[in-house]
């Protein structure tokens, strides 16, 4: 089930992607449930947002991929590497990425992203597929120059507009059978299988959720493969999980 949260009319709401439309759902579907109100509302008349506002964090994950860690001059840690983007970086589907003044270098970063459900703290590998609501795409942009400069990643990866989420959330995703894509106006930039991933995503969840207790609307960016490259003013990146959908950004 693919769950989207849009605006139309001037309304703001959560709604089940069916065919060509959206089945309008009373309240967030992560707390209220899936009662809907019987209104339809046409997919080419509503503006999608991003399908969660994160409740109090993304919990981001570094060098998850061999291709990528060895692309940034080293190997993949061990241990997953955690960082976290603020709720304010996040930004939906269309919604412009914009170059903040501090930085030369911007870049994409596809990844695929967890969007957890329930209070989740200590929770055991083998527990970790309870506390999940469902999977979205993540775009975690970063200021290259800035993540090399200040060694802390907080600036770099926190910026306003950083987080594009979208363009819904699927509920029902197979992991093995997923791959993350990227293209930038068009052309094809990362490609691999989420099954590259080091740290499976129920061992992010069992390592993270021995960090930070996680928050239902919380999500987890669970790194980016091979293939980062810097953005240009007029630029789209569009970055597509078959069986999630496609997210697709302007930059400016
Ligand atoms: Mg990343």
């Amino acid at each position: 089930m693919k769950i989207a949260r849009f605006s139309h009319r001037g309304a703001i709401n959560f709604g089940i992607v069916d065919d060509d439309a959206l089945v309008v759902l009373n309240g967030d579907p992560m707390f209220a449930g899936f009662d809907t109100t019987g209104e339809r509302v046409p997919l080419t008349e509503a503006t999608l947002l991003a399908p969660v506002i994160p409740r109090s964090k993304v919990v981001c994950v570094g060098k998850n991929y061999a291709d990528h860690a060895a692309e940034m001059g080293g190997e993949a840690p061990a241990e997953p590497l955690l960082f976290l983007k603020p709720n304010t970086s996040v930004i939906g589907p269309g919604d412009r990425i914009v170059r903040p003044p501090q930085s030369n270098r911007v870049d994409f970063e596809g990844e695929l992203a967890v969007v957890i459900g329930s209070v989740a703290k200590n929770v055991a590998a083998a527990d970790a597929a309870s506390v999940i609501f469902g999977y979205t795409i993540g775009n975690d942009v970063t200021a290259r120059d800035l993540q090399k400069t200040d060694g802390q990643w907080a600036r770099a990866k926190g910026f306003d507009t950083f987080c594009p989420l979208g363009p819904v959330i699927e509920t029902e995703f197979d992991l093995g059978a997923g791959t993350v894509e990227t293209r930038l106006n068009g052309v094809l930039k990362q490609s691999a299988p989420l099954t590259d991933m080091i740290h499976s995503v129920a061992e992010i969840i069992a390592y993270a959720s021995a960090v930070f207790t996680l928050l239902p609307g919380d999500v987890i960016l669970t790194g980016t493969p091979a293939g980062i490259e810097p953005m240009e003013s007029g630029d789209t990146v569009e970055i597509e999980i078959a069986g999630i959908g496609v997210l697709s950004n302007p930059f400016v």
